[in-house]
């Protein structure tokens, strides 16, 4: 019998020369199982997706119930439906009063779309800056503005007027001026091995665009939800910017997109002409049930509240020569290891040894470290004696 590896390898298509070639049979909290009895504890969360764990309970009660009522009715902005109605409302109730407006679509790098989109409307301008080692996504808009050229290369040409300063980098703020519609950027840039900026880069930063009439669009689609000890990052910073965007864990498992702006900026896309962004599936039912009782078992449990005590546990236990530093915010944590090759052989090693991590795009000798908020203390220390153990054996061979 041919095997589902042998197939996956025939019919569905590649981007990579090594798939990781996991696989998964059935998932649960922070596990994931194989076939032949293999368990894995999840360190990366599906890339910042699982927040609350794979198959939250109340999630899949919500699903089966919103399954029995409809699927797909209409294209969004439409028909009245209960579960986007409701998620939006879930929302802003927890974000700024000024980001009143929700936007759902069914993807990060489609709420980006929708949100550079909203910038030109909003401006009449279509300069937009993004920062140097940035990852919005894979569309040929969220790619235009991916800080890492050789990515690009092979689609130009790409969208016009966008120009990079550094993440972080204070000075690199006076390059924006009143031509610009937009600047996009990361709460938290997370493929470039997440890197973090101060409060003091976030005030000026606020400042400048609003001084330009320039939008403030923040991607949260990596750090929002919960993953930095807070519902979303910008506020460790205390700024609130013009538009937040968010995908990931928002939809609890479920694909699902949003951008969020003030009601005023989101009218500008209802006319001149009208339907500014359109979507069949964005705001799917099923997404949004999910989402939203994803929201509600967050809401409901301390586990925002404990990720600053985890993080610091974490960091107490992986202690090892080899490790040249730890780097991050709540469960958005970087281990910086030499090189590639020595980072790639840990990594390997943990996955044999039952644990899976990964790499960064941009960033390809740190390893992540982002679980979902319901690991366990024990399930910390388990994950971080793999992980010690993989620097210190794959250190010893290569001495
Ligand atoms: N923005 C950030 C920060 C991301 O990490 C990602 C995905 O990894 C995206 C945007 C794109 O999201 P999606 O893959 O849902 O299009």
């Amino acid at each position: 019998m041919i095997s589902n590896r042998q197939l996956f390898l025939s019919y569905n298509a590649q981007t990579t020369e090594m798939p990781l070639l996991i696989e998964i049979e059935r998932a649960e909290g922070v596990y994931m199982y194989g076939p032949n009895k293999e368990k894995y504890l999840d360190l990366i969360s599906g890339i910042g997706v699982s927040n609350i764990g794979h198959r939250n309970r109340e999630v899949i009660n919500a699903i089966n119930e919103q399954a029995e009522k409809y699927l797909h009715l209409m294209v969004y902005g439409e028909y009245v439906q209960s579960p986007q109605v409701q998620l939006a409302n879930e929302l802003c109730k927890i974000l700024p009063e000024s980001l009143d407006s929700v936007y759902l679509v069914n993807s990060g790098a489609e709420a980006i779309e929708g949100a550079m989109k909203l910038a030109k409307r909003v401006t009449k301008k279509y300069k937009i800056m993004a920062c140097k080692n940035s990852y919005h996504g894979s569309t040929h808009g969220a790619l235009s503005i991916m800080g890492n050229e050789e990515y690009k290369d092979a689609y130009r040409p790409l969208l016009p007027g966008i120009n990079f300063i550094e993440f972080g980098n204070i000075e690199d703020i006076d390059k924006i001026d009143k031509s610009y519609a937009a600047v996009v950027i990361e709460c938290v840039q997370g493929e470039s091995g997440v890197n973090l900026a101060s409060k003091e880069y976030w005030q000026k930063l606020r400042k400048k665009c609003d001084d330009n009439c320039c939008l403030l669009i923040l991607d949260e689609i990596q750090s929002g939800m919960g993953r930095t000890g807070k519902y979303f990052a910008f506020e460790h910073y205390e700024f609130v910017p013009d538009v937040l965007v968010l995908a990931k864990a928002l939809g609890a498992g479920l694909p699902i997109g949003a951008f969020v702006a003030n009601k005023k900026l989101m009218h500008t896309l209802t006319n001149n002409p009208i339907l500014g962004h359109i979507t069949t599936f964005g705001g799917h039912p099923l997404s949004c049930a999910a989402a939203l009782a994803g929201m509600k078992f967050l809401k409901n449990s301390n586990l925002i509240q404990e990720i600053e005590r985890k993080h610091q546990l974490f960091k107490t236990l992986l202690v090892h020569e080899s490790i040249k530093e730890i780097r991050g915010i709540g469960f958005m944590l970087a281990i910086q290891l030499e090189s590639f090759e020595f980072n790639k052989k840990v990594i390997d090693r943990c996955i044999e040894n039952g644990v899976i991590t990964d790499w960064f795009l941009h960033c390809t000798d740190a390893m992540r470290i982002a679980p979902p908020l319901i690991i366990s203390d024990d399930e910390i220390r388990v994950a971080c004696k793999v992980i010690v153990d993989a620097i210190d054996s794959i250190t010893v061979a290569s001495s």
